[in-house]
């Protein structure tokens, strides 16, 4: 059989990766001491990746979500050890979802005109080498999830992680660099720093290689991005309502909000961070959060405990974010029943365990007097994040009203929040949510840019 051009190209790259994988100290792909050798590194690998083909492109693409699949439990238990936050359980499902439903390059298409003065194009390119902050909540599945995208789009990715969950980050960014070198893919393809720091921040902000900027994070990061003078997209704090009404099926509010409110013990941004409930309905919403939803019912004395516990001084006790209810409670010297998922208690808008986004389950019910009331609490709560918000009705004149008013990012309608990353509803996932910035759910398109190709007078062939 003749050998091909393209066989032997495969077959070179092959060889390639092999010894690249054997000359690279084990684990350390990707990962530099100093912030400008790992994007240095990051724009080597952005060199081979612009001459890439589509095509080659989504072959490391699936060699990625391979990997992601093989190592999910390991990541979910790293993320989980080291940060201290959330359960191995949902961080699997999670790192499913990012291997599962991440857009890859399907996700960079053409706009085309035709007509008597010729054709022309809007193609999606790539920035180059981008410039990514991500959070504590999601590690690697953040990393993960923006490398996808940002490689479907023809980039390569420094990242700066928070300090708390490095050593999962590192593990996350290896098994990138090792499944693109397995896939005939160059090392380096997303980089990071071994201690990450506002200094090694600010180094990946100002460089004159990076040309684009993710944050993934709390408002505090996301305003030094959107003031580094850069492009930045800004995926900022939430604190979702979720909305029931009378017309709402309220057995089915109750679970749906405590599976999203629990998922991942209230780690992701887009989860119920507290329920608005018109006066008529709450009562029974109660009734069935405590008794099939395995929710515990905070006495005022146990709320005001809570209170000084998970916001000490006013600010938010890191030791309390991403834990589980019982563990919660037994820092109040509460020995809550094995089957607590949930706190739940009844109090205004302006409680600080309501009005805060704590990322814990511990879930405040506010009591509209009417519709438009909780329309108006509801859009108090969220605080302008534009972020995400959530309802349970079947009144779709209501749904619309509340849509209007909130204006977020993510608006689910009877479901846990969770649908919203494409876990029991349509569409795709991301980890990073463009709330501040208005790109909205990012994908690979988010992270290229329009250029218009023209070809005047000519390939019109209508
Ligand atoms: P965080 O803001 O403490 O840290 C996020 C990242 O920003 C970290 O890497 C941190 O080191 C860095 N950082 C913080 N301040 C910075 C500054 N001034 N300059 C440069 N870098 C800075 O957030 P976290 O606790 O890791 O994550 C939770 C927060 O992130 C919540 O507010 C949550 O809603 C939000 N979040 C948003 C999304 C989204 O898609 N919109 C996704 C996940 C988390």
């Amino acid at each position: 059989m003749p050998i091909s051009e393209s066989m032997v190209q495969d077959i070179v790259q092959e060889v390639m990766a092999k010894m690249q994988i054997a000359d690279s100290p084990a684990g350390k792909h990707g990962i530099f001491k100093d912030m400008n050798d790992a994007i240095e590194a990051a724009k080597k690998a952005d060199q081979i990746v612009r001459k890439m083909s589509m095509d080659q492109r989504e072959k490391i693409i699936t060699s990625i979500r391979k990997k992601i699949k093989e190592n999910a439990e390991v990541l979910a238990r790293m993320g989980v050890d080291e940060t201290g936050m959330g359960n191995v359980g949902d961080k699997i499902l999670k790192h499913h979802l990012v291997a599962d439903k991440t857009p890859g390059t399907e996700d960079i298409t053409t706009t085309a005109w035709s007509g008597d003065r010729g054709l022309t194009l809007i193609e999606m390119g790539p920035f180059g080498v981008i410039g990514a902050i991500t959070p504590c909540t999601n590690p690697s599945e953040t990393i993960l999830c923006n490398t996808i995208g940002m490689l479907a789009g023809g980039n390569t990715v420094v990242f700066n992680p928070h300090p708390q969950a490095i050593k999962t980050s590192i593990y996350a960014i290896n098994l990138l660099n090792e499944a693109s070198l397995e896939a005939g893919g160059p090392d380096n393809i997303a980089v990071t720093v071994e201690h990450p720091t506002l200094e090694t921040s600010n180094i990946m902000m100002k460089h004159k290689d990076i040309p684009l900027i993710a944050a993934t994070g709390g408002p505090g990061v996301v305003t030094a991005v959107l003031s580094s003078g850069k492009r930045g997209i800004g995926a900022g704090a939430g604190n979702p309502p979720a909305v029931v009404d009378d017309t709402a099926d309220i057995r089915k509010a109750a679970q749906d909000i405590v599976n999203g409110c629990t998922f991942d013990n209230n780690l992701p941004c887009i989860a119920e961070k507290e329920i608005v409930a018109v006066s008529s309905v709450v009562d029974e919403l109660m009734h069935y959060l405590i008794t099939e939803n395995d929710c515990y019912l905070a006495s005022k004395e146990e709320q005001d405990k809570l209170t000084s516990v998970v916001l000490q001084g006013g600010k938010l006790n890191r030791k309390c974010v991403g834990r589980d209810a019982r563990t919660l409670l037994s820092m109040i010297g509460v020995n809550a029943p094995a089957n607590i998922r949930c706190i739940v208690f009844e109090g205004p808008k302006e409680h600080p365990l309501i009005a805060t986004e704590l990322m814990m389950p511990i879930l405040g019910v506010v009591r509209a007097k009417d519709f438009d009331d909780a329309v108006e609490q509801a859009v108090w709560l969220e605080h302008g994040n534009r972020h995400s918000a959530h309802i349970h009705s079947k009144n779709i004149d209501n749904i619309t009203k509340y849509a209007k008013a909130i204006d977020t990012a993510i608006l689910v309608k009877n479901a846990p929040s969770y649908a919203a990353l494409g876990f029991g509803g349509e569409g795709y996932c991301t980890f990073t949510i463009a709330s501040r910035t208005g790109e909205g759910l990012t994908s690979a398109s988010t992270f290229t840019k329009r250029r218009r190709c023209v070809m005047s007078d000519s390939l019109c062939i209508r």
